[in-house]
């Protein structure tokens, strides 16, 4: 070292700026608020939301898909389910 400092950079002449105003750097204002709650099932008529049968199934772009787990029967049948010969009320399912 030299005993004389070097010049500031972009970034702490920056840094020094916002600390004479008293901002602190943090911005305020443009904020919203994001609902991170899941989405309702679909087809909430359908005879599979009250068979114990039913997975939801959320893709990665957020949509709930009615997936029906007896083996038997096609993974994602036509929805909305109004009458089904495997249908299991919830609370009926074996073991
Ligand atoms: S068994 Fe029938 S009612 Fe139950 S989830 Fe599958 S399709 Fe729906």
């Amino acid at each position: 070292m030299h005993g004389r400092m070097a010049p500031p950079t972009w970034a702490t002449a920056r840094a020094s700026h916002r600390d004479e105003r008293g901002g602190g750097g943090r911005r305020v204002g443009h904020t919203r608020r994001i609902d991170t709650s899941p989405p309702p099932p679909p087809f909430p008529e359908s005879l599979c939301h009250r068979c114990a049968h039913l997975r939801l199934v959320e893709s990665g772009k957020g949509s709930v898909f009615l997936m029906c787990r007896e083996p038997s029967l096609p993974k994602y049948p036509r929805q909305p389910v109004a009458a089904c010969a495997r249908f299991t009320p919830v609370g009926d399912a074996p073991g």
